[in-house]
């Protein structure tokens, strides 16, 4: 009920643009319906896991930044969300 559109999300550090959450590793399908409607990217297996992955990945420009904890936690709850929105009402047994 209590739909509230926060936009914790930082802006792109080069052109102020629209940035979206980078999805690390094998996304499920319910990412890959979200990264076709634009709403994140996907990594793919471009994994250090040591820290230097960036977390947002700018619409406009194609920079990739975000390597704080805080950009991290940002990124991964947006990636929630859009989780639990792709999910079905009721899951598979
Ligand atoms: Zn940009």
């Amino acid at each position: 009920m209590a739909e509230v559109e926060t936009d914790d999300r930082p802006h792109c550090e080069r052109c102020l643009g629209h940035v979206v959450p980078i999805v690390h590793g094998m996304p499920g399908e319910e990412l890959w319906g979200a990264a076709n409607r634009g709403e994140l990217a996907i990594g793919g297996c471009l994994v250090y896991g040591d820290g230097r992955d960036p977390c947002w990945a700018c619409r406009s420009c194609g920079l990739e930044f975000g390597t704080s904890d805080q950009d991290r936690t940002q990124a991964r709850s947006i990636i929630q969300r859009l989780i639990a929105e792709a999910a079905p009402d009721d899951p598979e047994p």
